[in-house]
């Protein structure tokens, strides 16, 4: 089998979002995504990735994924470039797996677990009004999940709290501000919802403390990204300050990246990005690594569907696996719009992707949006 053909999509309406697709002489079309800076992002597939793959066996993932890092690696492991071969390495297991017709969590090693349990994170689409409600209505918002069965939520409660735009301190009087509705939460339903706080790398090490140390209080599932992922002596302080465990995020890219926070005990929950860490091929990896360290993974999500999609054929397929992000905002509101298979979510589980490969496909009409910009590459490197 050889690719035969690379092609970009990326959309106005879903505007942080690309998708890539992978022709072969088969006739499969594997389907990757990626996020952010979409002009950049299908412009490195394109530029620096196309012209090396098109001839190539779409099989051998990991040789690809080989020579496709020693063009990323150079600009530190991140940026537009890993973006761009993340997308590619899910399109190609989509290709593996239609290929031997079988889900990419059979290629994985099968199932550990039949379905998984997913957290909401909260956004709005439509109707759907998670979002506002997280500020305005926390004990609406919980309820209408548990509603649904679902019985985990993320929420983002440090942004309450004004500051002088750096992050550098909190002051006493405003504590309360990101406080008061976790008291809500907890008051109302106790111990039925597992709540996790992301603080979106916004805090300096003290602040951070303070606000994790009153936030201990309300038994949080993890604290998510406090600071940014700079330091790991700084987690490690924090770390050592408080109770409730620490998840280090989307913004560490690659096991490289993860191995010291692993090391050095900084952090309780490993949780990549698929659509920003190397792919399927990589996140796996990476599940290998914290299985080494006793340590769960709990993929981030926030893109679009195959990021829900590819991400359910690890969480099904590794030993250790926490939960899930996912977000109904997303799912319920815009997934259909653009594949064909929507994510299976029921009851605060999300069940096995149907089908060889990935699971889903592009609609083809997505490409003939007229607010699509569409990029196409055919020719292998001279
Ligand atoms: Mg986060």
């Amino acid at each position: 089998m050889k690719i035969t053909k690379i092609d970009t999509v990326f959309t106005e309406e879903f505007g942080s979002i690309s998708w890539v697709r992978i022709h072969t002489d088969s006739g499969h079309i594997g389907l990757g995504e990626t996020s952010h800076a979409p002009r950049t992002v299908t412009t490195a597939i394109h530029e620096l990735f196309s012209p090396i793959l098109i001839g190539e066996n779409p099989i051998d993932r990991e040789r690809l994924w080989q020579r496709m890092f020693r063009i990323a690696e150079p600009f530190g492991y991140a940026g537009a470039e890993f973006r761009a071969l993340s997308a590619i390495d899910i399109a190609l297991w989509d290709i593996a797996g239609q290929a031997m017709g079988e889900p990419i969590y059979n290629l994985l090693g099968g199932m550990c677990r039949d379905k998984i349990r997913i957290y909401n994170t909260n956004s709005n689409w439509g109707d759907i009004r998670d979002k506002e409600m997280e500020w305005n209505d926390p004990v609406g918002l919980v309820q209408s999940l548990l509603d649904e069965g679902i019985t985990m939520v993320k929420v983002y409660y440090s942004q309450l709290i004004p500051d002088n735009g750096w992050g550098d301190f909190v002051a006493q009087k405003d504590l309360k501000l990101a406080l008061e509705p976790l008291e809500k939460i907890r008051n109302r339903f106790g111990d039925e919802i597992d709540i996790a706080h992301d603080g979106w790398g916004r805090w300096s090490l003290p602040a951070a403390i303070k606000i994790c140390q009153a936030m201990d209080d309300y038994d949080l599932f993890w604290q998510e990204e406090m600071m940014r992922l700079l330091n790991v002596e700084a987690h490690l302080r924090l770390k050592q300050a408080i109770r409730t465990p620490i998840a280090a995020a989307e913004r560490l890219i690659g096991k490289w990246n993860y191995r010291e926070y692993l090391e050095k005990g900084a952090l309780d929950f490993v949780m990549p990005d698929l659509n920003w860490n190397g792919g399927i091929t990589e996140t796996k990896k990476l599940a290998a690594l914290a299985e080494t360290y006793q340590t769960p993974i709990t993929l981030h999500d926030f893109n679009g569907p195959v990021q829900v999609l590819g991400s359910a054929h690890i969480s099904l397929s590794v030993p250790n696996m926490a939960v899930q992000e996912t977000s109904r905002g997303m799912y319920k509101g815009w997934y259909e719009k653009v594949v064909d298979r929507n994510v299976d979510i029921r009851d605060g589980y999300l069940y096995p992707p149907e089908g060889p490969g990935l699971g889903t496909a592009l609609k083809p009409e997505v490409l003939d949006r007229p607010d699509a910009t569409v990029m196409v590459s055919d020719e292998a490197a001279g």
